[in-house]
């Protein structure tokens, strides 16, 4: 079972896919593959990964229209498995920096979850220590933490946890 499918059903991903799908604008969002994966999930897909911080990603290769989907990606969902990386298996949910805080937002883009209420979701990242494991993994891997966006809604505040 999925960490989200409390509230994300396997179905709506299925149908939807938004999250696999890059454009040049957020390049910044696609996913890390922790260093201990490179060589498995290179292996697995026959593509090879680049640096990024201390973690790496795919080299997307982006259509005339500007548009790259994620190499993992099949007709039946994500093929990595075991593999797929944390960004993904949390999103759209995102541990952020807001000046010396990290935060954990969740992003409009995913139109299913976000249209679920803000107490709804508060509530779920607070549960099952979902919070305290994204964070916990923002120490291991701080390259997963982006810079805060304004206007995305925040979830929860690590001193708050
Ligand atoms: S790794 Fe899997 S879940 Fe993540 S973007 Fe690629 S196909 Fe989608």
């Amino acid at each position: 079972m999925s960490m989200l499918e409390s509230i994300l059903s396997p179905r709506s991903c299925r149908n939807c896919r938004v999250c696999c799908g890059f454009t040049r604008e957020d390049i910044w969002e696609i996913p890390l593959i922790y260093k201990e994966n490179r060589t498995s999930v290179e292996k697995m897909l026959g593509v090879g990964l680049v640096p990024r911080g201390k973690e790496f990603v795919f080299d997307m290769d982006f259509n005339s229209n500007g548009v790259s989907y994620c190499p993992a990606l099949s007709e039946n969902g994500c093929t990595l498995g075991e593999l797929k990386p944390f960004d993904c298996a949390v999103w759209p949910f995102r541990v952020n920096a807001l000046g010396d805080m990290r935060v954990i937002t969740v992003s409009p883009v995913c139109e299913t979850v976000f249209s679920l209420p803000l107490k709804t979701l508060s509530d779920f990242v607070r549960k099952d220590g979902f919070a305290e494991k994204m964070f916990t993994e923002a120490h291991m891997h701080p390259d997963i933490v982006k810079p805060y966006i304004g206007g995305y809604p925040i979830l929860a505040v690590e001193k708050d946890i």
